[in-house]
Parts: C-alpha cells; structure tokens; sequence
C-alpha cells in the first residue's frame, strides 16, 4: 500500500506542477494583450444566460452534435470524461485503501453500470474518431480534408492516451473484481468481462496487477493532463472559458466598435501612435482574442465551410487562428520579459519572431491574400464548436491596414473616395437616389423633416436598391407591394446615405462612423421609429450597429414584412407562377440574422412555385461573394464563389433562383450570365428577388385605406418587377 500510495502521489505531484506552471504562463500570455471590460461586464450581467449558453454549449454539445456522426462521437468522448471524473476519484481512493468507495453512492450497482456505459461509450467514441481521421486524411485529400493544416500527429497521440485511459480503467477494475475488492457487486458489466478474461490467473496475481494497473490509470490520466495542457486539446479546459466570454448570442451580426485599452475609441480625440488602431501586433488582440487562439481544437469545421478555402484561396479560418496562437507562443518570451534588459538577452529567434510584421507578404504572421479573401459570412463563426470570433480578428487585422499602413486592395480605393465624396460606393451621388420613384405610378413620400406620423415604415432603399438597375427592379417591386397592401411608407431619398457598411467591413472605420453618425442624425431628427430595409446588409448596420451610436429603431427586412402582410391576408398572392425554383440565403440575413422562414414563407404561398432547397442553405447557406466589402474587390485568386454558388444551384435544374439582398442579386446574376455564354446554363434562367416574386403574383387593387397615396394601379403583369424582369 505504502509502495502505491508513495508512487502515486509522488506523480501526481510533479504532472501538477509541470501542469500548473503552464497554466500561470498561459494565464501570463493572455492578459499581457489588451483589456475586455466590456466581456466581463456582459458575463456578470447576464449570468442566467451564460448557464444556459453553458448548458447547450458545452454541456449539450449543441453544435457539435450538427456534425451527427462525429458529433455523437465527441459528446460520448466528453460525457465519459464527465462522468469518469468519479472512477478517477475512486482510483485515487484505492491508492490509500483497496476497499475505498465513493461515499454514498459507492456500491450501488448503478454507479458501477452507468461507469462502465461511459468508459465503452468513451471507446466508442475513439474509435470513431480514428475512423474519421483515417478516411479524412489530409495526405490523400489535401485541402479538401477538415484536417488539412491541423496537427495531426498530436491528435493521434490524444486519441493513444484517451484509449490507455479507458484500457488501464478497465484493466484495473477487472483485476479489483479477481481480488475481491471491487465496489460494484453487479452493474459493472464491461469490468466483468475483463475480470472474466484476468480470473484464469488468479486471486493472488490479480491483487499484484490491480496496484500496478491502479498506478497505471494514476499516471495515465496525469500524462494525459500534462499533455492537455501543452497541446490543443487545452480546450478541454478552456473551452467553457471562452463560450463564456463569447459574444453573445454569438460573434455574427454586428461588428464591434473599435476599442483601445478597453475603450471606445473617440477618432477626435486618438493618437495612432498611442492608440490601438485595428491589430497590427498580437499583443493588440485583446485576451479574449488570445483565449480563442489557446482554444481552438484544429477540427477545421469552420475551414470546411469557408466560401473562401473551398473555391481555392489562401483564408482559412482555422488557419488564421493556428498561425495566431503559433505566433503568440513563439513571440511569448519577449512579452513576458520583466525589461527591455530581459528582451535584449533572448534567443535571436525569439527577437526574430517579435519583429514580424502581423499581415504582411514577405515573412509576416498572416499574408494579405488571407484578409482580404474574407466575405465575412459567418460560416466559421456559426460552425466553431468553441465559440471563436475569426470575423472579429480578421477584420480586426484590416482595420490596422487600412487606417495605419493605408494597405487595402487598390480597386477599393475608389468605392472608399466614393463614400466619401459621394455618400454611395458608385459616387452617383444624393440626386439620383430617389430616381426610381419616378418609374412608379404613384406617389412615394420622401420624408422632409421629420416624418408625418400617419407614416409608420421608413423605407430604407439602400445604395443598390436606389442606384444599381437590377436591384432598383427590387425596390420597385417592394414598393409597389406596400401600396397595394395599405402600408404607409415613405423613404429619405437624397438624404439617405451608404449605411457604412462596406467601409466599415474593408476596415475603412472613419469612414464608417462618417456615414453611420449622419445617417443616425437624419432619422432620430425625422422621428423615425420604425425601418424597413431591403438590404440585409443595410438591415444588419442599421439594426445591430447603429445601436452603438444612439440610433435605436425597430428594424424589419422586407421578407419579414411581407410575408406578414401575406400572412395577414393584406397580400394575396393569385396569380400561379409556374416556375421551379430554389432560394440562396443572403448571408446577412440568414445566418447573421437569422432570417429563413420569411422569405420561403413568401415563396410557398405563392401558387404555381415548386421551391427545392439547395444542399447548403440556411444556416449552411454558401456565400455569393459579396459580403465584407468583396463587392469591391477583384476576385483573382481561385475560382469565383459565385460560380461555386450558381453551379449547385444548377444541378437542381431551377427556371429561377430567388434571393433577398441586391448584393445576391448582383452576383448570381454575373455568375448566370457567364454560364449562359458558355451554354452552361438555359437562356431564361434568371435570378430574383422574392418580392419579385410575389408581386407578380399578386393581382393589383386599390389599397385598403387608399394606401399611401389612394392611387394603386400597379398590377401583377405591370408591376416593375414582373415587366421588367420578363423583358
Ligand atoms: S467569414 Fe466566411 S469567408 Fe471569412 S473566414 Fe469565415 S467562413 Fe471564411
Ligand atoms: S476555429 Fe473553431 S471550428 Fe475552426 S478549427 Fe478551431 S475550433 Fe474548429
């Protein structure tokens, strides 16, 4: 007993120093970036729902279990953890007494059965894993495998270690039951298999490889830690970490305003040379940023559905966090160094990796290719089983090219001059925003003030829906839909600017806040209450960012709306549209907001449509390529993402392929006109909008009420969208 008990704790505490002296650096490494007061703040305020994001999150595996089969296989693996956390308290009883027992609940047969089902459900676990790492293997599938750029023979050491875990358990427990010291009189049926094949050898044999098995778990389990704590699987322990300190409900949606020292940065009143502009070091990356480095698992789920990594270009999420956290534990020593006296006696390498540059082609950290083929989509966000924010670090990383080094994608110089200048990323200017009014036969409000309070809608029409031909159809089709329905609506024309949105996703936040703080005045002076965009882009700046500058409206898109005038009965759509189709998610609207019934609400009420989903939609829905300033971007590297897009729309056969944003629009409409001239696709496939869509099948009629003027004759095959889009 002396022998076993000395070993065991003589292990114990050294696997606890060596583990606990990596933790003191890992906690030493986060706080020396910048603060998150803001993060602290938002967890102590809304405790009730962090034990709830906890509960589904890390407790209920919620998104790992959307991978079902290697889901399963991750929620059995942590379960058994879980609850082998008692056979690893009964091992160290045994070490001091081999008749030790859990208080309690220590011979209870169901103790020893729902053990034994955890540690075979463990096995299992693995053993899928293996399967999955073998069929997804990086060396024969390249980057088409989630593994590609992991480190995969860490992983396999893992999975070695969690297996001798689950061996020595059983191997020790089976020896327990020969010897006559096993705790579990029954229930325990996997130890008694294994007691089974150990009994031929013996009472006293077994009472020898008990306490060598015993010490065998001990040791197993502490290397194991060690080897936790030194690997990626760290985020066994940090995971709930940092789901705690996520965003909430998650990083999508709204980009974050940017910070200094914890601080909001004022533009008025920041020094770039005292000031945090963007991330141009690691050591700008607040701890939160450095936490989600230390706990990524390398699963490369978000690389698996990143637009930009499967059409062949440089970004991948996962990637970009690696190279992060590889960068910040090899720059480590000299941002924990006491003195200037400390740094300058470091190994050159270390003052090697200190001096890179954090984005840069020759020899930095993160290559220039790699942030700007970002779309900031969201679906590295939304797959990420541990919460990590890459759009935040990645746009993070372009603020500080864009407002420091002044180094962004030169076809981009021009929209940023434009909104500027102009106000739109076209510099058209303020004069032709409200140009389509005049292309209606009735009259639509533009608010000169404030706005009369018989209005209830704004109707925020965005730059491309006032400016771009083929989303202005859109906006017209909108339009004329809310007259025909009675809604009272006017909209700001010429006083209507960008939202900022493309300024503020190139990095461009001056810009953003520019356009943001002007837009913000306009409508709280007009009274405005209520928006309705069209633009998801639009819709998501206004809603979830303007809120950061005081602007706080009740904010609809246009697919919200009238799918409730449908469902009201205030639209009716009558006339059968014959075609079949399949919807693309915007990915502002969908995945960042959450909007997905709407729309194909919309599209099953109107008669005649026979809609078929596409194998990526909703909140797997693939990006058009637009989204994070992209829009304005040569795409030179890869193929083009809206190509990848239209191509499986087209296996689908589809007579139309409907959307909901003008950016979509746009790039689906590119995409299908290069298939159609190469006589890949059929010439009267076209792509809508779903208003669209509904107004040509909704017959016209003068507007209850009288509608916003009392003069609706806009009809199915007159309205814009429908004469225009059948031209
Ligand atoms: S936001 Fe989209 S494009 Fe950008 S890294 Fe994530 S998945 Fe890739
Ligand atoms: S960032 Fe998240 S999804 Fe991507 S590899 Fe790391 S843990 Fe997996």
């Amino acid at each position: 007993m002396v022998l076993r008990m000395t070993v065991g704790l003589v292990l114990t505490v050294v696997a606890l120093a060596v583990a606990g002296r990596r933790l003191w650096w890992l906690k030493r490494l986060a706080f020396s970036g910048q603060p998150a007061p803001e993060r602290i703040e938002a967890a102590r305020e809304h405790v009730g729902r962090d034990v709830t994001t906890q509960a589904s999150e890390v407790i209920g595996q919620r998104k790992l279990l959307k991978w079902s089969v290697p889901g399963v296989a991750h929620a059995l693996t942590f379960w058994g953890f879980t609850i082998l956390l008692l056979t690893i308290i009964e091992s160290y009883g045994d070490l001091f007494s081999r008749t030790f027992a859990l208080p309690g609940i220590g011979h209870w047969a169901f103790t020893g059965f729902v053990e034994d089902l955890f540690a075979v459900g463990v096995l299992a676990g693995i053993i899928t894993f293996t399967i999955i790492r073998l069929r997804s293997n990086p060396h024969k599938e390249g980057r088409a495998s989630r593994f590609f750029g992991s480190h995969t023979g860490a992983a396999w050491v893992v999975l070695g270690m969690i297996f001798a875990v689950i061996a020595t358990l059983l191997l020790y427990r089976g020896a327990q039951i020969d010897a006559g010291v096993f705790p579990y009189p029954h229930g325990a049926f996997a130890s008694q298999v294994v007691g089974h094949w150990l009994a031929p050898l013996g009472a006293g044999v077994n009472s020898v490889l008990e306490a060598v098995f015993v010490i065998g778990q001990v040791a197993v389990v502490l290397v194991f830690l060690v080897i936790v704590v030194y690997s990626k699987h760290l985020h066994i322990a940090l995971a709930p970490v940092n789901v705690l300190f996520s965003r909430r409900p998650n990083a999508l949606g709204p980009l974050e305003p940017m910070r200094s020292g914890g601080k909001v940065l004022d533009f008025e009143e920041a020094d770039p040379d005292t000031d945090v502009f963007g991330l141009g070091k690691i050591e700008d990356f607040t701890w939160k940023g450095l936490l989600d480095m230390a706990t990524c698992t390398e699963c490369g789920r978000c690389q698996s559905q990143c637009p930009a990594w499967v059409t062949g270009k440089p970004l991948s999420p996962k990637q970009v966090i690696l190279d992060l956290r590889d960068h910040a534990f090899a720059k480590a020593p000299y941002l924990l160094a006491g003195s200037d006296e400390e740094r300058e006696k470091l190994p050159d390498a270390v003052k090697a990796e200190a001096e890179r540059p954090l984005v840069g082609k020759d020899g930095g950290v993160i290559d220039p290719d790699v942030i700007w083929s970002c779309t900031n989509c969201g679906a590295c966000v939304e797959e990420c089983p541990v919460d990590i924010e890459h759009i935040d670090h990645i746009d993070g990383m372009r603020r500080h090219q864009v407002l420091i080094e002044s180094a962004f994608p030169v076809e981009a110089a021009g929209m940023l001059k434009n909104l500027e200048n102009k106000g739109d990323p076209w510099g058209m200017g303020e004069n032709r925003r409200a140009g389509w009014i005049t292309e209606l036969d009735f009259e639509v409000p533009v608010v000169d003030g404030t706005i009369e309070p018989d209005i209830e809608y704004l109707f925020w029409v965005g730059c491309a829906g006032a400016l771009e031909d083929r989303a202005k159809k859109t906006t017209k089709a909108i339009a004329t839909l809310l007259h025909q329905a009675g809604v009272k609506f006017a909209v700001l024309g010429p006083a209507e600017t960008c939202t900022g949105d493309p300024a503020r996703r190139i990095g461009n936040e001056f810009v953003f806040s520019m356009l943001a703080r002007q837009n913000v005045e306009t409508l709280n002076e007009a009274g405005v209450k209520k928006v309705v965009a069209s633009c998801p882009h639009c819709f998501n700046t206004i809603s979830r960012e303007y809120p950061q500058l005081g602007g706080n409206y009740e904010v609809i898109h246009h697919t919200q709306l009238l799918a409730r005038l449908v469902e009201e009965g205030r639209l009716t759509p009558v006339t059968p549209v014959n075609e079949k189709l399949t919807y693309h998610d915007p990915c502002f609207l969908g995945r960042h907001n959450k909007v997905f019934t709407p729309p194909r609400a919309i599209l099953e009420a109107v008669p005649g449509v026979q809609a078929e989903e596409m194998h990526r939609c909703k909140n797997r829905g693939f990006c058009c390529g637009a989204g994070g300033a992209r829009m304005w971007m040569e795409e030179r590297i890869g193929k083009r993402i809206n190509t990848e897009r239209i191509e499986e729309a087209l296996a689908l056969n589809p007579d139309t392929i409907s959307t909901a944003c003008p950016y979509c629009l746009v790039m689906l409409g590119d995409a299908i006109a290069a298939k159609k001239s190469s006589g890949d696709a059929k010439d009267t496939l076209e792509v809508v909008d779903v208003a669209q869509l509904l107004a040509r099948s909704v017959p016209a009629r003068t507007p209850a009420g009288g509608g916003a003027d009392g003069a609706n004759t806009v009809g199915a095959d007159e309205s814009p969208g429908a004469a225009e889009e059948s031209a």
